[in-house]
């Protein structure tokens, strides 16, 4: 069982990470209101989302369909909520998440996207989509490689009941400072590359979501900034 969470931290912690928000944007020449915030509230306890919506925020990320479908059965009476999946999705899941998310930020095959375009249509629904990008090439993570993009662009400008809006990318954990900033940019770039080009750039979490900012981030996915850390890491992860 998941510790009761201490909220009353949150206020201030949401506080601090909106205006940090404003400021990056600022310093960037970027109007704030372009910049939307995901709470990720994985492995945190449905009781947290709610303290968070109730100061106003209403994109919420999860990592696991599970997680996402039981917070979500739990949070039923927040009908404007909005559901991000920011975790890997297996093509066998779409069933499950098409009725139920806002947007998928992981897409990353030509089998996952028509399964999930053919889900939403079942279900009447149009889901935004994020192409996860691999930008390093690493062999334990998941996304199409750049090489792979542009294919994968065109599957999905292709899928009737999804809409591509961009791009989605975790830098390398090791990298920081001016590498971590060349990663960012080169999401950006491939962004731009694309046919057509894609406006919208999911990057930047609690550690580096400022520079994300700085960089062109559209969506940043914070958890701990907001909720604390995650300490009970195997209680809700399935
Ligand atoms: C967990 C997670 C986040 C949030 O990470 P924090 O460091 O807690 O802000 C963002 N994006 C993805 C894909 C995640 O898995």
């Amino acid at each position: 069982m998941a510790p009761e969470l201490d909220m009353t931290e949150l206020p201030d912690r949401l506080r601090d990470v909106r205006s940090r928000i404003v400021a990056a944007a600022q310093r960037a020449g970027r109007a704030p209101e372009t910049v939307r915030l995901i709470a990720v509230s994985k492995r945190k306890p449905a009781s947290a989302i709610r303290a968070a919506y109730e100061l106003g925020v209403r994109d919420f990320g999860e990592n696991y369909v599970q997680e996402l479908s039981s917070k979500r059965e739990q949070l039923e009476d927040l009908h404007d909520i909005r559901w991000h999946l920011i975790g890997h999705l297996q093509s066998k899941k779409a069933r499950q998440v098409a009725p139920i998310v806002h947007a998928v930020h992981t897409m990353d095959s030509a089998k996952l996207v028509h399964e999930l375009s053919r889900r939403a249509h079942a279900v009447g629904r149009q889901i935004e989509a994020f192409v996860e990008v691999n930008l390093a090439e690493e062999p334990q993570k998941a996304g199409a490689t750049p090489g792979q993009l542009p294919a994968l662009v065109e599957v999905l400008t292709e899928a009737p009941s999804l809409r591509l809006v961009g791009l989605m990318a975790i830098p390398p954990a090791a990298e920081t400072g001016d590498a971590l900033r060349s990663r960012f940019r080169q999401l950006r770039d491939l962004a731009a590359e694309q046919s057509p080009p894609l406006s919208r750039l999911s990057m930047g979490m609690s550690a580096d979501f400022e520079v994300a900012i700085e960089e062109g981030a559209t969506e940043v996915r914070v958890g701990t900034g907001i909720f604390g850390a995650r300490t009970n890491p195997e209680a809700a992860a399935g």
